[in-house]
């Protein structure tokens, strides 16, 4: 079975707690206004690869960057869940964690009553959920951008952390490639990331 994804990166230290390898996986139907990544919204888009593909990057980080887990980001992973849960048992069977974002509340999920989406529930630890609120934009939390969203700590893996939110800074890290291409993770208001684009768009072509 395939995971259409929009990118996968081995690790982040800014997508949800400690080291995570991130996948960004293709297609949200719930489109909302101001949305960050409005690439990911097209089914169609993305590349295709198989949960084994996958699974073994995440070990190949596990090996050399000591990820602690994985994190799930839109597009919308419960749109792809029967792959997603397939591929955290995998996950889970190292001793990882997972993280998920989604756009749907919790209730949506719960009440949707497809297994598949009741699986990839039970195999998140914590999950970030509801749409994107532009006008209830709020970056004083960690790893989410309004203050609509909630966090649920389905197990005890991060438990300790629930009553510590407010002392975890929501920060952005810049990726930097052997071509010299670069990414931006993290939350930031879109002023402040045109900005930071602009100046590393100069910065590089000053290397070039
Ligand atoms: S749910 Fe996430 S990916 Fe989908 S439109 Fe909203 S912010 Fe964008």
């Amino acid at each position: 079975m395939d995971i259409r994804i929009h990118r996968y990166i081995p690790i982040s230290n800014v997508e949800g707690p400690g080291k995570r390898a991130c996948i960004w996986v293709q297609g949200c139907p719930i489109q909302c206004k101001g949305c960050g990544v409005p690439w990911t919204w097209s089914k169609d888009g993305g590349t295709s690869i198989s949960i084994d593909e996958l699974f073994n990057k995440i070990k190949r980080s596990v090996e050399i960057n000591n990820i602690e887990g994985v994190t799930y980001l839109g597009g919308e992973p419960f749109e792809q869940a029967e792959g997603l849960a397939k591929l955290s048992e995998k996950i889970r069977s190292l001793g990882l964690s997972i993280m998920t974002f989604s756009g749907y509340t919790i209730e949506k999920i719960k009440s949707n009553n497809r297994s598949s989406w009741s699986k990839l529930l039970n195999l998140t630890d914590l999950l970030i959920d509801g749409p994107f609120i532009e006008s209830k934009l709020d970056l004083s939390m960690p790893w989410k951008g309004s203050s609509n969203q909630k966090y649920h700590f389905l197990t005890d893996r991060y438990i300790e952390l629930e009553g510590k939110l407010d002392c975890i800074p929501n920060r952005i890290e810049i990726q930097f490639d052997d071509k010299g291409e670069f990414a931006i993770n993290g939350m930031a208001k879109h002023n402040d990331l045109e900005r930071l684009i602009e100046g590393l768009g100069h910065l590089k072509k000053q290397q070039d």
